[in-house]
């Protein structure tokens, strides 16, 4: 057996760097920038008020209550066609232009209007400073600032703030496609009556799903038979048309055991027995340059070694510089007990925060065919080898969400 960390390297080591291009910015959210991004334009492009109400003189709001004449409205999106003279206001909206002459504006719930249209007057009861509600031009933004520099994950906020600097190809690292294929004689996919022996497919969808909500391209390569040249078949079709294939099952001891058969013959691979569990046997090689993970066929095995494996590996290949998930100590209620056997222990947790620490308990049955508890976890709470944690210990634990 090889340490986690050792394995975690090697597969590391041999996944392809992070290729860029441009994607419209509907479709960047998840990505990364693969390049500094410079404003062009300023935000706001213009002074303008953060409030409804009224763009005044600040000096004509001195030993207010003051009553001023009111010259004109100004909605979000209007230029201004006059200026604020002496003794004058402008009705104006969140968002519009501040009318030159003006350096102030008073809130609409410290004024209150009485007259006509023609000849309106404006009672000010509150006296003002200079700039009083104005959001300058430039104050978020300045033509020529780096906005965001290389390596940055693009979240919702980035993309409004890319949005508004005009932003519309946004130059970012590729969004890694990342194929998923089922191995297994004893599987059931078309939704057909079960015989003894078979079971349903149920890793492939799992993979998929977690595939697509670690933001990468699920592309769904289908279920193959315990067959070499099927195998074979499908690893060179999929890499073909993925930067990265996952399969699942057919990497243990047993005798129907191709998928590393298969790799070794077609690709530069490793078949490694990693000192965890669940997940210990991983195969990993490339095949004509392309990463794939002969993950184990285990439902929690093969998505607890997609989570050390093949999601930080990924997440490097799509220019994420963490790569890996959030690393906390918690309390364990209850304890989480386990046997020396020389491996580290993955176990299925559910997390709480409370009282101002992290808190876990199990998240049920901890059997490697067990998914019912992998679905519920929150986190993988990181066993030593060793008799596990007692109630009220404190374990590491890699926060899942
Ligand atoms: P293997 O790694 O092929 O020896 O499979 C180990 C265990 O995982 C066996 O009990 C398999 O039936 C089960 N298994 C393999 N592939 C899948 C799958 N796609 N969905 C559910 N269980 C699977
Ligand atoms: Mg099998």
């Amino acid at each position: 057996m090889i340490p986690l960390d050792e394995a975690q390297a090697h597969v590391r080591d041999r996944c392809p760097a992070p290729v860029a291009t441009t994607v419209a910015l509907s479709e960047a959210l998840g990505l990364v920038l693969a390049e500094p991004v410079v404003a062009t334009e300023a935000v706001p492009p213009f002074a303008n008020t953060a409030m409804d109400g009224f763009a005044v003189r600040a000096a004509d709001t001195v030993g207010a209550p003051v009553r001023l004449t009111v010259v004109g409205t100004l909605a979000a999106g209007a230029a201004p066609d006059r200026p604020v003279g002496p003794g004058e206001a402008i009705r104006i909206m969140t968002g519009a232009p501040v009318p030159s002459g003006a350096d102030a504006v008073v809130m609409v719930e410290r004024t209150s209007v009485s007259g006509q249209f023609d000849g309106e007057l404006v009672d000010v009861e509150v006296e003002v400073p200079v700039g009083n509600h104005i959001r300058d031009a430039g104050e978020d933004l300045e033509p020529g600032q780096v906005v965001f520099a290389p390596g940055t994950a693009i979240g919702p906020g980035h993309v409004g703030v890319l949005a508004s600097i005009n932003l519309h190809e946004v130059p970012v690292f590729r969004r890694p496609r990342v194929g998923v294929i089922s191995t297994g004689d004893e599987l059931v996919a078309d939704g057909s009556a079960l015989a003894l022996g078979q079971i349903r497919d149920s890793n492939r969808p799992g993979l998929l799903a977690l595939v697509g909500g670690s933001g990468f391209d699920a592309v769904d390569l289908g279920l193959v038979r315990d067959d070499e040249a099927d195998i074979e078949a499908a690893l060179l079709a999929g890499v073909e048309s993925c930067d990265a294939l996952l399969t699942t099952g057919g990497v243990s001891m047993g005798d129907f055991d191709y998928v590393k058969v298969v790799l070794d013959r077609i690709g530069v691979m490793r078949w490694m027995q990693v000192a965890i569990r669940p997940a210990k046997p991983l195969a990993f090689g490339t095949v004509a340059g392309v990463p794939v993970f002969g993950l184990p066929g285990n439902p929690v095995s093969s998505m607890v070694s997609f989570e050390l494996f093949a999601r930080p590996a990924l997440r490097a290949m799509a220019g994420h510089t963490v790569t890996g998930r959030p690393l906390v100590s918690a309390v364990a209620d209850g304890g989480l007990p386990r046997r020396p056997d020389g491996k580290v222990h993955f176990a299925r947790v559910l997390v709480d925060y409370r009282d101002g620490a992290y808190r876990v308990a199990s998240a049920g049955g901890q059997g490697s065919h067990q998914l019912t508890a992998m679905a519920g976890a929150d986190g993988l709470a990181v066993l030593p080898d060793g008799d596990g944690v007692a109630d009220g210990d404190v374990v590491e634990v890699l926060l899942l969400h």
